[in-house]
């Protein structure tokens, strides 16, 4: 899935998120928990049908359920009265559901008739053992072993199970494997409802009594079971619904190799909402409304269509059958193998039975009036549907998509394994796309341009994509297996985007943006509320939060690090290794480190997974400090966490493929020199003396470098000199790397903007939108605190070092993606600080548009600075929002959102957060954008965050939480603030949400991110007051 907003071009604008410490603790690595079973004698034993399902290849990562679900809740509980600065001694026991089987356990005591001094002796002695009790149950069984305690699973039920539901815990038992779903489905457009019969074909791995699987929302009208070759007959449906699980429980055992078929009919409403079978609408060019059926399932949500073994282990082949009326088409994996009809106005389309065994969170299905252009590749049939007035805006996507899968079929050496391939826009989709295998997924904005749009929304579409082409492979034919490793989907599907189009289409320039997506990830990662690549994720909030940048952005900066690191070969022979190995099946991160250990290219060796489990297993990332005497090189690492004081210093250690050049030869990969630091501290030696080391070559490896202040002088001298001294994505490097030191605390804000001085003389996109980016951050920071004086000198003194390069940047079509990328950082950032140039121009711009009735085209890349610069009149405000209803563009229809969005009339203000509630004004899937965009601006920061706040409720009904759009919105409406009373504000608020949503990791990246602010807003307020 791709759940990220990806508006590129505006990314010199965002503020980038920033840290502060919190006192969480360390993450430990998931370990087997299941052999401590017996350490609380009170719980019941596992039965082998409890051992929750894990495939043959996960073994390491079992994970038992135990008294170490009590720990966590506890170790949760006792992080958050920490965080709320509540003394740990207030717990009440009122957290714990008074049902917990725990509370169950607890012996009797009986005092007989007692006289008084006997009662007061029992009373005592109850007091004690209690206390006592109280302890040994607070403390985790393995406090006093050697290898101390794994951080366990929280998955004890908030509510009591019924006492006939026969199943207490959130993963599935694995006594029984689904074999195959016969589905059939009825959407009903006019009612909005469907119905369903779902016909599964289990096969029995352990004996057992009892089948359970998920459902949700689903009205469950009949239920039949039938043995092998027997007679089917009725059985009673049980349900629990806080966990979305079904039961069937069976008077006789089930034995161990047997077939059974359990047949389900039920009904339910189209989900109103982004996820399971929900329904959307679109209206045409003439006016007329059409509604359609779509499904995304990713990444708990096929329970919500039909009954499933919902775990992504549990993979199973699929025929689908659906009906609807005869103008409509059905989609669905698999190509339609026949159509029958029903009645007059109803056919049943039946597609092929899946060729493949899949997941049931890669199932899809959609029912709409599309059109599409297609054509053969290798094979296979590929579509590109859309609603019928954007038919010709597909051919683009068909062009890409045709290549890729050229391209990926021969990468991977295995081709796409089905017949067809579809590609469909949907009008109403909430992330940027999903992978269903064989029925590709899209928002609009992701998939349809025309010929006139411009290079940059080119590159967004060919880069979505290739990311979902990648996952048909990864992710889809191999799975991984369970959402702890989400990465292996998404970090491998994140790089193989990048190295695709750069190898396919270079043209789109796509390196700066992998660059600027790695620096976000160090970003993201600096803070103590991250998390390990590879994490424990048990509850549907935990599942939903997987899906972050650390999934995606920092799994694909580790797999460029390695690539770069292994000989020229071993990393693509590797990765045809395991696909082979594994297709079909799901894998655990562990099994993609042997297979690339095993493609080595002697005499070379590495142990990849030696290396790479120190970059998977722990969070965070190195900073890597240098200091050179003669040719003498110390290099010491440490965890780069930025708010490292006493309570938070870590002991974890990479293994780092330290690259390294120097001023006499710097450019060419050949001046690339590698070393390897896996201790603390190590020297190496140089051949002779340099004036100057760079280290990081090209920002591959992910870590942050400290030269001291010596080595950070020479090379702004050295900048100073001759700006080619260093390599673009280098002098992009020390921006990023001299602003995230300064936040650390480890040099001035001085030599900042020392360094920052050679930039009159830079001309390249990366440094300088890194620059831009660093900057307008400061600024608007400055600005949310009113610190009004230091804003003005804030400006100027962005005019002074960028102002030439502004004034020179033209506003007609320009073809270069990386200049257009350029020329909207500067302009966005000019316009927007009212430097007048920028601003006449686009007033100007902005009244031929409107008064061409929107006929002119302005270039793409201008359009959200064109638009917001017009939005701030009242006429220019009402007339773009009537421009909105008449374009055919999504992307542009964006663009104008971001404008009316970017008012600083509070009343529109107001009218525009409604209205994007209420889907009066937009389709609710923009309002995250919304939000964020209206958080930018002075005038509308503080209106948002009221707005998050009184609506919670209703928007966490659109975004479920722990969801990438809740992810977007808390950030969003929090990382501006930096003093205490705001801290103090958003501290309270989310706390006051419980189980609403105060246990989500973006709650507590929201907090260190103001504590960050705060800080370091107190650390350089002197230093600007003096330089600027
Ligand atoms: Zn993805």
């Amino acid at each position: 899935m791709d759940p990220f907003d990806s508006n590129n071009t505006e990314q010199a604008n965002l503020p980038r998120n920033m840290i502060e410490n919190s006192m969480f603790e360390e993450e430990p690595d998931v370990v087997d928990l299941a052999k401590d079973s017996t350490a609380f004698p009170a719980f019941p034993a596992l039965d082998p049908d409890e051992v929750v399902y894990e495939p043959r290849s996960s073994r390491l990562l079992v994970r038992g359920l135990g008294e170490n679900e009590l720990d966590e809740e506890e170790e949760d509980y006792e992080s958050s009265a920490r965080l709320l600065g509540m003394s740990f001694m207030n717990r009440s026991s009122a957290h714990r559901p008074s049902s917990s089987p725990y509370t169950r356990q607890a012996p009797p005591r009986s005092c007989s008739r007692p006289s008084a001094r006997t009662m007061v002796v029992c009373v005592l002695f109850l007091v004690i053992v209690a206390s006592m009790t109280m302890v040994l149950y607070f403390l985790p069984g393995c406090t006093f072993t050697k290898s101390g305690c794994p951080k366990p699973n929280n998955t004890t039920p908030t509510e009591p199970v019924g006492p006939d539901f026969p199943w207490t815990k959130l993963r599935l038992p694995n006594s029984i494997q689904p074999l195959n779903y016969d589905l059939t489905l009825n959407p009903d457009l006019n009612t909005m409802t469907f119905t369903g019969r779902t016909v599964i074909s289990m096969s029995v791995w352990h004996n057992t009594k009892r089948i359970v699987l998920h459902s949700a929302e689903l009205n469950i009208t009949k239920a039949t079971f039938q043995i092998g070759d027997g007679k089917p007959s009725d059985v009673v449906v049980l349900e629990y619904k806080p966990r979305q699980q079904i039961a069937i429980k069976l008077a006789e055992e089930l034995k161990e190799g047997q077939h059974c078929v359990l047949t389900l009919d039920y009904s339910a409403s189209l989900s109103h909402t982004y996820d399971g079978f929900y329904n959307s609408s679109y209206t045409d060019k003439n006016g007329t409304k059409s509604v359609l059926a779509a499904t995304q399932f990713e990444p708990l949500a096929a329970r919500k269509a039909f009954p499933c073994f919902d775990e992504p282990a549990f993979k199973a082949s699929f025929l689908i059958k659906i009906s609807r009326k005869p103008d409509y088409i059905a989609l669905s994996n698999m190509p339609l193998a026949k159509t029958t009809n029903i009645t007059k106005d109803l056919v049943l389309d039946e597609f092929e039975r899946s060729s493949v065994n899949m997941s049931t969170y890669l199932v899809a299905f959609i029912v709409a009036k599309f059109t599409c252009f297609q054509r053969n590749v290798s094979n296979t049939l590929v579509s590109v549907y859309s609603v019928p007035d954007k038919k010709e805006h597909t051919r683009y996507a068909l062009d890409t998509a045709s290549k890729l899968l050229q391209f990926y079929n021969t990468f991977f050496d295995i081709d796409y394994p089905l017949r067809k391939l579809d590609l469909v826009a949907i009008p109403d989709f909430l992330a940027g796309a999903m992978e269903n295998w064989g029925l590709i997924t899209f928002r609009e904005t992701s998939l349809l341009v025309g010929n006139d749009s411009s290079p940059l929304e080119k590159q967004l579409v060919a880069s979505v994509v290739a990311h979902e082409l990648a996952h048909q492979w990864f992710g889809n034919l191999v799975t991984m297996s369970w959402w702890n490793d989400l990465w292996l989907n998404e970090g491998f599907a994140t790089y193989m985007q990048y190295t695709s189009l750069q190898t396919e289409f270079p043209q789109l320039d796509i390196g700066n943006l992998f660059l600027g997506v790695r620096f976000r990830a160090l970003a993201k990662d600096a803070l103590n509320s991250s998390h390990a690549v590879s994490a424990q994720a048990d509850t549907p909030e935990q599942v939903a939060e997987m899906f972050d940048s650390v999934s995606y952005e920092k799994g694909a900066s580790i797999l460029l690090m390695l690539n770069a690191t292994l000989p020229k070969e071993q990393f693509r022979k590797g990765i045809i290794g395991y696909l082979n190995k594994f297709s079909g099946l799901n894998t655990v991160t562990e099994e993609l480190w042997n297979s690339l250990t095993q493609a080595e290219v002697p005499p070379y060796h590495q142990n990849v997974s030696e290396m790479m489990h120190t970059w998977t297993l722990q969070k965070g990332f190195p900073l890597v400090t240098v200091s050179c005497k003669g040719d003498q090189v110390t290099l010491k690492q440490e965890h780069f966490l930025l708010t490292a004081d006493n309570t938070t210093q870590t002991s974890s250690l990479w293994h780092i493929p330290v690259t390294y050049v120097n001023d006499s030869c710097s450019l060419d990969p050949e001046c690339r020199q590698v070393f390897t630091l896996k201790s603390k501290s190590e020297t190496l030696k140089l051949p002779g003396s340099v004036k100057w080391l760079k280290l990081n070559y090209k920002n591959t490896g992910f870590y942050i470098v400290h030269y001291g202040d010596e080595g950070w002088a020479s090379l702004t001298e050295a900048l100073t000199n001759n700006v080619t001294v260093l390599t673009h994505e280098d002098r992009a490097s020390l921006i990023h790397d001299i602003f995230a030191l300064s936040r650390l605390g480890c040099v001035s804000f001085r030599q900042v903007l020392y360094l920052l001085n050679y930039m009159t003389n830079e001309t390249e996109t990366a440094p300088l939108t890194e620059a831009l980016l660093q900057l307008n951050t400061i600024y608007r920071l400055l600005d949310k605190r009113q610190e009004q004086r230091l804003v003005a000198r804030m400006r100027t003194y962005i005019l002074d070092h960028f102002g030439a390069l502004m004034d020179s940047q033209t506003w007609e079509e320009e073809k270069s993606v990386s200049k257009q990328e350029l020329r909207s950082a500067l302009l966005g950032t000019a316009c927007s600080l009212e430097e007048t140039k920028c601003t006449e121009q686009a007033k100007d711009k902005f009244k031929q548009y409107i008064e061409s009735n929107g006929t002119m085209r302005i270039p793409g890349d201008l359009q959200r600075v064109v638009y917001t610069v017009g939005a701030q009149t009242e006429e220019g405000w009402s007339a773009l929002l009537q421009m909105y209803g008449h374009v055919t563009y999504d992307a542009e229809k964006r663009k104008i959102i971001q404008a009316l969005a970017s008012t600083q009339d509070t009343r529109r203000i107001v009218l525009i957060l409604k209205g994007g509630l209420n889907g009066e004004l937009f389709q609710p899937q923009e309002l995250p954008l919304v939000i964020s965009t209206v958080s930018g601006g002075f005038a509308g920061h503080l209106f948002a965050w009221d707005f998050v706040q009184e609506n919670w409720d209703r928007l966490i009904e659109k975004f479920p939480v722990g969801s990438f759009a809740i992810q977007s919105i808390i950030k969003s409406t929090t990382s501006q603030f930096s003093t205490q009373a705001h801290l103090d504000q958003v501290q309270g608020f989310f706390t006051s949400l419980k189980e609403r949503g105060s246990q989500m990791r973006s709650v507590q990246e929201a907090l260190e991110t103001i504590r960050l602010n705060q800080r370091w807003m107190d650390t350089i307020l002197p230093t600007l007051r003096d330089w600027l």
